[in-house]
């Protein structure tokens, strides 16, 4: 099995094989190995109990060469500079793959919310957003919701900023609830843009989805929304979910209105009883055409990467598959979406949410998911041209074309 590892040597790692590839000079490499800045701050919290408990945290920016940095902020008990300064770099190749005006972004707190009241919360989202200051801002850096944090998060940092500044500046934060300027779209945008892709793959693969069988690891945002969306958009039959508890499986099919109702109304979808029970493993390995892994990290090793069955695995989840195991499932001729790509459309929509705050213009679902579609469409057919020319493996050509167009943009700058 993968080993716990450092997430930032992680991401040093995927970015050196990409440097090789493209035959970077060394300064140009160094540069993107590292975050160009990071603030670190301590944030005194007055408790309910009279208390005061101060907090760390992080903000990373990463590389800002194509536009404002953009990414969420964690609040975790386990947070790490490492893991920001990794999901920051990671950031930067997801809006450079989908070509939004941004550069990579993230931030977190080393706090535990299911252990604070709603007036902790709001003081430590307030006191964040004063310690970081104007080193964030519309023009600047662009925080949004990720691990533990909510709109309602959203709303308050919003609010503490527009006070510092003096206007509302509704631009400075993403993921806010819609009456605050939020975008209508933002709910399910990142399972819709993973159909996008999801169909552009089919078509290159000659998979006809209307018949396809399909397996979703995980229940949560992102997994109950493919449920719905590959139902609803393609036809296709899912023969398989699974949560933290354990999986179902029935080959008829799982109907989502049914299967939705036990999760929301029993917490798990092991107690639908229309469904035969299988573990997260045997889902991974189902006979399917689709398997969409929307929970965890390092789930496709090289353990099982063999025992693949799915002909288009699109990763909805964040770092599912190995890098080992990325080598195996393209031997075998399988064909992974890789993460910054398949799940790109939260942050495709939060650019749209900010480019409507800044325009004070105000779209329609339909507008929101038209756009949406046609930046998928692109990213995925940028990143399948590279697949082509270069023969690797998806993840690596997706790492081409986006560190190609930061690198780009650091030359038109004259930085390297
Ligand atoms: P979530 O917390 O809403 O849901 C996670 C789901 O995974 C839950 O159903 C949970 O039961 C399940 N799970 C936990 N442990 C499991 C296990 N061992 N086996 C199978 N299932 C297990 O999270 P989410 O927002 O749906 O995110 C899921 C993944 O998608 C994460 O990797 C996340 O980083 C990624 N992602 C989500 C978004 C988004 O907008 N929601 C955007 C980009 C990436």
């Amino acid at each position: 099995m993968s080993k716990e590892r450092n997430p930032f040597k992680i991401a040093q790692e995927q970015l050196d094989e990409a440097a090789e590839h493209l035959k970077l000079d060394p300064a140009t490499h160094e540069m993107l190995r590292w975050p160009m800045r990071e603030l670190h701050v301590t944030i005194p919290v007055r408790m309910d109990d009279g208390t005061v408990k101060v907090f760390h945290g992080f903000r990373v920016q990463y590389n800002d060469a194509l536009g404002p940095t953009k990414g969420g902020i964690r609040w975790h008990p386990a947070e790490t500079i490492d893991t920001v300064r990794a999901l920051a770099a990671w950031m930067t190749w997801k809006t450079a793959i989908v070509n939004l005006p941004y550069g990579g972004g993230k931030g977190g707190i080393i706090c535990n919310p299911k252990e604070m009241s709603e007036g902790e919360k709001e003081r430590l989202a307030r006191g964040y957003i004063r310690a970081l200051g104007r080193f964030i801002g519309p023009e600047r850096d662009i925080p949004a919701p990720d691990v533990y944090t909510t709109p309602q998060i959203m709303a308050w940092m919003m609010d503490e900023y527009s006070k510092i500044v003096g206007y509302n500046a509704f631009g400075v934060i993403t993921g806010k609830p819609i009456r605050v300027g939020g975008s209508l779209g933002r709910g399910d945008a990142t399972a819709k843009g993973g159909m996008y892709t999801l169909r552009e793959a089919a078509k290159v693969r000659g998979i006809d989805l209307k018949s396809a069988k399909v397996a979703i690891q995980g229940y949560g945002n992102a997994g109950q929304f493919a449920h719905k969306l590959v139902t609803e958009m393609f036809g296709s039959k899912v023969v398989a979910v699974s949560d933290s508890k354990g999986g179902i499986y029935n080959p008829d099919g799982l109907d989502f209105e049914e299967v939705h109702k036990v999760k929301v109304e029993t917490g798990s979808v092991v107690n639908y009883e229309k469904a035969e029970k299988i573990s997260n493993e045997e889902l991974l390995e189902l006979d399917v055409e689709v398997l969409f892994p929307a929970a965890l990290e390092n789930v496709i090793t090289e353990e099982n990467a063999n025992r693949i069955k799915a002909s288009i695995i699109v990763e909805l989840a964040n770092g599912p598959t190995t890098p080992e195991a990325d080598k195996i499932l393209h031997d075998n001729g399988k064909f992974v979406i890789p993460d910054f790509l398949a799940n790109a459309g939260g942050v495709t929509v939060s650019y749209f949410e900010w480019v409507q705050n800044i325009t004070g213009y105000y779209w329609t679902a339909e507008e929101v998911y038209e756009r949406l579609d046609k930046k998928m469409t692109q990213a995925f057919h940028d990143m399948y041209e590279m697949y082509k020319e270069k023969n690797v493996h998806p993840r690596l050509a997706a790492y081409l074309v986006a560190v190609s167009r930061v690198v780009e943009g650091m030359k038109l700058r004259g930085w390297v």
